[in-house]
């Protein structure tokens, strides 16, 4: 067990832009495995991810927790929606100010573009851009447009945030170098994913986070703002990717196809089959007893 937890915590995320697809289905089995494989006392929980407002779909929340009890993934406590939970993030946020951690910034997008050219940056990896730090001084003048974490508060340029992921192996990331001094509230007045995520997960006493390879690349940053605001660190599994023909990953937003929520053992074996895990017949929770004991082969052979 991770330090500072005393009872395995897992949880499952998802963002209320639509129903579960094969990919989701993915994350939703992994993380509750993970939890059901850790004993009678693990608590698994389900939390909706409803900050951005004009992204959520109405009624995508309820069509989830409904495909959920479909599957036969019951959470231990009834669901959490961040879009309730702003007092927290506001707090840790001013927490992060108070200690110097966060700063202002007004740059707009065609601002940072501007400053990258200047340096000669003119490529992005995945269409991301490096925040050039332009507003670390100060606003010069600038109207604050959003809340930014100070890397170099934290750790001197340079600095490699090491982790181990429990199916990926070693990981490493120079967050400052890979994407900067990073968003925390958003110029749309709209806590980041990185903040939310942190505070929630510490809040809800998450021990282990079982999610999408996709989100892999968020764990330096989470990490680092899980030293900036004290927090314990939890243990990470970042299962495989789902993607489409083409090789691109399966999301709501490339039009992936809604589970068949009057099929959920077909969904099921197709995740489980994703997992590594042997395809089941028989009822669901046979199925599921039977992969919970695959599952702790596989990834948690000590328990
Ligand atoms: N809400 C995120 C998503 O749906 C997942 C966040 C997480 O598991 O950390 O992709």
């Amino acid at each position: 067990m991770a330090a500072g937890w005393r009872t395995y915590t897992g949880r499952f995320a998802p963002s209320p832009t639509g129903p579960l697809h094969a990919g989701s289905v993915v994350a939703a089995l992994a993380s509750w495995l993970d939890a059901r494989s850790h004993g009678a006392k693990a608590r698994w929980l389900v939390r909706m991810e409803d900050l951005d407002g004009q992204r959520c779909v109405p009624g995508a929340a309820e069509h989830i927790l409904r495909q959920l009890v479909a599957l036969g993934l019951l959470a231990d406590e009834p669901p959490a929606y961040q879009s309730q939970r702003l007092e927290l993030y506001r707090v840790a946020l001013a927490g992060l100010q108070a200690g110097g951690l966060a700063y202002p910034c007004g740059c707009s997008r065609a601002d940072i573009q501007a400053a990258l050219a200047l340096q000669g940056v003119t490529r992005h990896r995945h269409g991301e851009r490096v925040y050039p730090g332009t507003c670390r001084t100060g606003l010069q003048g600038r109207a604050k447009l959003a809340w930014r974490l100070r890397c170099d508060a934290l750790a001197p340029p340079g600095t490699i945030t090491h982790w181990t992921d429990r199916r990926l192996g070693a990981q490493q990331q120079d967050v400052a170098a890979a994407v900067g001094d990073f968003v925390l509230l958003r110029s749309d007045n709209i806590y980041s994913y990185q903040l939310a995520v942190v505070v929630d997960d510490a809040a809800q006493g998450v021990s282990h986070v079982v999610r999408g390879a996709d989100l892999a690349d968020n764990t330096a940053r989470q990490i680092l703002l899980h030293k900036a605001l004290g927090l314990p660190q939890p243990h990470y599994l970042h299962t495989p990717l789902v993607c489409d023909a083409h090789g691109e990953k399966l999301s709501k937003q490339n039009g992936a196809c809604a589970m068949d929520d009057a099929a959920p053992l077909v969904a099921l074996n197709a995740a489980a089959a994703h997992l590594g895990l042997p395809t089941q017949g028989g009822s669901l929770a046979d199925a599921l007893s039977a992969w919970v004991r695959a599952w702790t082969a596989l990834y948690n052979p000590c328990l």
